[in-house]
């Protein structure tokens, strides 16, 4: 019924806010996911520097013992390729042959074997018994001139009953005076001594200190991630490939035993054939970073949550005020008998369309209703029945207008007004006498015979016509007043006056 625009929805400051609050709840995720990856970062980078200095301190510990033995070895051999030793006595010949070897840590027994794997001579008795280590790994890899150096062997238990504990040997060729092969000294190393020396470190749990040698067979463990570790062949598993080609580094990997993920740092020890590793667990090593992370992400996303909240509440809130504003603004510009548009809206509506109008000289025609003889009607069926009728009239009214820029309103009492934008007077009568006619037809009141009629006055402006908004105003009012005085329930056009 009412002509005037609804007011359009507030979607601007909606959108601003939820795209505001999107934002920054977006800009708090990704602050805190990249300083938690940043800690992530730097927490493995500490534990791989801390492991790195482990891995250090054990490569010069190995070292420097391996050197020992290697020492030992090369003194015996010196020893032996002397021709004058061998007019020396039994016990000055043991002497000068085992000298070298007296300070090693964790040693064993000190050996020479002839080029048949027999042993000549024994670090622990002048007298060696007769023993043949013709099939051990070591001989055969000097025998068939595998190894120049030093050579380490497997890990292996003595066969005595005496003695069941691991041990590794420390081997060298010896060659004859023409370089042929004339046999092997070696000396065996408790393997205790990794043990006792990787148990000095404290690594943390489900973590691991390790040496290898360059053909992947284990020597030491601590603490053994499994039984019967020592003398294992890894040398098929992927971490240990990529250690022996790197030589010295840090990466992580799934553990081919415990099936965990690890952090490994490894390094060669010198340029001897082994590699120490320490394996640490990557959830221990994260154990701090996670507690802290999960800490902050939960406080971020209750803090998320929270203005999250805070915007759709405010959201709500809006919404809220704007329906109050919306009703209020609509109750502020409708008649509340009729439910047309006020006066006020009238008169703001006419100011702008005749700016408009003025702009692009398009033709506005003004419409006065009034309602004929109200006065009588009001007498005959009550204030009551007078209000039933103007609102049946402004329905009518309100009905014939359909353009969007038209606007039907009441101006006071039982006159009304309408604005009819870019219509010519031609156009407007064809209006004001389709409302007028349909009023007459409006059904009669019970128990009168009369029909309500109304006269209407219409005006029109155009680019000839050099008359102000007042002036318009005034000739609508004419004619209506001409519309009365030639007998009521008529259109009358101000331009025919
Ligand atoms: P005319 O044909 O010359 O216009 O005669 P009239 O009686 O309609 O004119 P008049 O101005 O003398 O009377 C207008 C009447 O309209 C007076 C008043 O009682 C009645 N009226 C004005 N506003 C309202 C209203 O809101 N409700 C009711 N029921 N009557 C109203
Ligand atoms: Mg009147
Ligand atoms: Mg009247």
């Amino acid at each position: 019924m009412s002509q005037r625009r609804t007011p359009t929805l507030p979607a601007r400051p909606e959108l601003l806010l939820i795209l505001g609050s999107g934002f920054t709840v977006t800009l708090i995720v990704v602050i805190v996911a990249a300083l938690l990856i940043r800690e992530h970062a730097s927490t493995l980078q500490a534990a791989q520097r801390s492991t790195s200095n482990i891995t250090q301190l054990i490569n010069a510990d190995v070292l420097r013992n391996v050197e020992l033995y290697d020492f030992a070895l090369q003194g015996l051999i010196a020893a032996r390729q002397r021709q004058d030793l061998y007019q020396a006595s039994a016990e000055i010949q043991h002497l000068v042959q085992f000298d070298q070897s007296i300070a090693a840590p964790f040693k064993g027994e000190v050996l020479l074997l002839d080029a048949n794997g027999s042993v000549i001579a024994d670090s622990s008795t002048l007298t060696p018994t007769p023993r043949n280590f013709a099939d051990r790994d070591y001989f055969l890899a000097h025998k068939n001139a595998e190894q120049p150096g030093l050579f380490i062997s497997r890990p292996f238990r003595v066969h005595c009953n005496c003695d069941q504990v691991w041990r590794i040997a420390f081997s060298r060729r010896v060659s004859g005076p023409n370089g042929e092969f004339a046999g092997v000294a070696v000396a065996t190393m408790r393997l205790a001594y990794f043990d006792q020396l990787f148990s000095r470190l404290t690594i943390g749990n489900g973590s691991s200190v390790n040496l290898l040698n360059n053909r992947g067979i284990l020597l030491a463990q601590q603490p053994l991630l499994e039984r019967d570790m020592i003398d294992k062949d890894l040398s098929d598993r992927p971490n240990f490939k990529r250690m022996l080609n790197e030589g010295s580094g840090s990466f992580q990997a799934i553990s081919a035993i415990t099936g965990k993920e690890r952090l490994y740092t490894f390094t060669n020890v010198g340029t001897l054939p082994l590699i120490v590793v320490v394996a640490l667990s990557s959830e221990d090593v994260l154990a701090p970073w996670k507690r802290a992370a999960l800490l902050t992400s939960g406080a971020t996303g209750i803090l998320c949550i929270g203005l999250l909240w805070l915007t759709w509440m405010l959201r709500r809130e809006l919404r809220r005020r704007y329906r109050a504003e919306r009703v209020l603004s609509e109750l502020a510009a409708t008649d509340a008998l009729t439910g047309l548009a006020n006066r006020r809206i009238l008169d703001e509506r006419l100011r702008l369309e005749w700016e408009r109008a003025q702009r692009s000289a398009e033709p506005l025609t003004v419409l006065m209703i009034d309602v004929d003889h109200f006065k009588a009607f009001n007498d005959r069926h009550g204030h009551h029945g007078g209000d039933e009728a103007l609102r049946n009239v402004a329905q009518v009214i309100g009905s014939n207008i359909r353009r969007p820029a038209d606007l039907a309103a009441r101006y006071g009492g039982e006159e009304f007004a309408v604005v009819l934008p870019h219509t010519d007077a031609k156009g407007a009568k064809v209006i004001a006498e389709h409302i007028r006619s349909s009023i007459e037809h409006l059904p009669r009141v019970a128990g009168d015979e009369r029909p309500i009629t109304v006269s209407i006055g219409v005006s029109t402006w155009d680019k000839r016509s050099h008359m102000s908004l007042e002036a318009l105003l005034l000739s609508a009012d004419r004619a209506l007043y001409e519309a009365k005085h030639t007998g009521r329930n008529r259109v009358v056009d101000a331009s025919t006056l």
